[in-house]
């Protein structure tokens, strides 16, 4: 055996949010209290993220515009908040403690470092193209579109079905989006409020109001005269009309009958999807995403607002459907996470890792895609020839690399096979 070290490395205290959303602002907000410096990239023109699209907000009711107005000003007038919007992130290099962030915006490209990096990038909604009439009439419409019409004050609407689960639990897209049953109870909630005479009814396939708060609301809305329908997916409803959806014919799954509902309006509940951007964001910080398209956390229950890579972490709808309250929570838990190695100035490596024995080595990299912790990169030799190399901080010594190796080249200190061989031998001489 060989005396091996830790190694220690510097935190530089600042830290990258990607993504100017409810979640990215009060992670920002919590660490530039704390006194971090804080480089907030939000690629759209105006931060807010998807509550400046919604008008009110459940299970309170209250305006959407109420909440998130004061964190924008908030944001805007922190002296240790640096803005960088409209802009896209360019590149992200080096490791926990050390990361150089290029970001490109509308004059050219801003160059700064960071310690850490928080993922807020949120979700997008899905558009129902060709669904349920969609698109083909005009009183068809989304949650989305149907709280832009109720803020700018919607007409009194007679007859209104609301669909829930519009692509969301198909094959296609297999997983429950989670905020929008509350959604469609909220706006069926909000329709029946400015025409109590109205017949509003919410079809679904399971109502999901998880929670005391929620499950009330849920009463109140049935109290309030809203009417549930479940429908299965073997008999979707139809949206019938000519030139406007007329009514929607549905098969209520509990009494087994056909029901002809007529309609001024009809309602589609889409669910959160994984933004499009999310797999260059993953490309450049090295992180997972999931089947699903969303980013993958480092383990479901136990570390579920960071990645398996030392110093980035993720929160709100990035890393799942999540509604506001989650989202703010989660941006708590991450920024009080990345606020540890920013706040102990220093990160201390493993002193058991791997490196490669450049002179076996052939470039092949095995090890870069089998370890998982992006420890690995490939480096040019003087002539050309490339090399395995591996980072120090990031190294873990899980071994994976070693074991993954087709030439030998890849050795962990302290169990080089010249180490465990000889092991083996002195056992096998017994
Ligand atoms: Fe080199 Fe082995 Fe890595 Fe291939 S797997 S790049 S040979 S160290
Ligand atoms: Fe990556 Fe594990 Fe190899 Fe370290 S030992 S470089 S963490 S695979």
């Amino acid at each position: 055996l060989e005396p091996q070290q830790e190694t220690e490395s510097e935190v530089i205290p600042a830290v990258l949010v990607i993504g100017g959303g409810i979640a990215g602002m009060t992670a920002a907000l919590n660490l530039a209290c704390q006194g971090f410096q804080v480089h907030l990239v939000e690629k759209e023109t105006q931060l807010g993220g998807r509550l400046l699209d919604l008008n009110r907000l459940c299970p309170t009711d209250g305006e959407a515009k109420g909440l998130i107005e004061p964190v924008i000003r908030e944001v805007q007038g922190h002296e240790r908040i640096t803005l960088h919007m409209p802009a896209t992130i360019k590149g992200v290099s080096g490791y926990v403690g050390q990361f150089q962030v290029t970001v490109a915006v509308e004059d050219g490209e801003r160059l700064f470092d960071v310690g850490v990096v928080i993922v807020a990038t949120g979700a997008d909604v899905l558009q129902p193209v060709g669904l349920y009439g969609y698109g083909r009439f005009p009183n068809v419409l989304t949650q989305l579109e149907l709280e832009e019409h109720l803020e700018r004050g919607l007409a009194e609407v007679g007859r209104a079905v609301l669909i829930n689960c519009v692509g969301s639990r198909v094959p296609e897209r297999p997983y429950c989006s989670r905020v929008c049953c509350m959604t469609s109870l909220k706006n069926a909630t909000q329709l029946k409020e400015r025409n109590p005479k109205a017949r509003i009814y919410v079809l679904h396939r399971d109502l999901l109001t998880y929670g005391v708060e929620y499950e009330r609301y849920y009463r109140q809305a049935m109290e309030a005269g809203v009417r549930f329908i479940r429908y299965d997916l073997q008999h979707p409803p139809q949206v019938v009309g000519n030139g406007r959806a007329e009514a929607v014919v549905v098969r209520d799954a509990l009494r087994g009958r056909e029901l002809h509902l007529p309609v001024d309006l009809v309602v589609l509940t889409t669910p959160l999807i994984p933004r499009q951007d999310n797999e260059t964001i993953s490309h450049f910080l090295k992180v997972p995403i999931g089947e699903s398209g969303f980013f993958l956390e480092a383990h479901i229950k136990l570390r579920p607002v960071e990645f398996a890579t030392d110093g980035i972490y993720v929160c709100g709808a990035a890393r799942w459907p999540a509604d506001i309250s989650e989202s703010i929570s989660q941006a708590y838990a991450a920024s009080s996470k990345a606020s540890i190695p920013m706040r102990t100035g220093m990160v201390t490596a493993e002193a058991i890792t791997a490196f490669c024995d450049q002179a076996l080595c052939m470039g092949c990299g095995t090890c870069i895609i089998t370890c998982p912790y992006n420890a690995i990169e490939l480096q040019a030799l003087e002539g050309g020839r490339q090399v395995a190399s591996v980072n120090l901080v990031q190294c873990k010594g899980c071994g994976s690399c070693v074991a993954a190796c087709p030439n030998g080249a890849m050795q962990q200190r302290g169990f080089t096979d010249q180490q465990v061989l000889r092991m083996l031998e002195v056992c096998v001489s017994g």
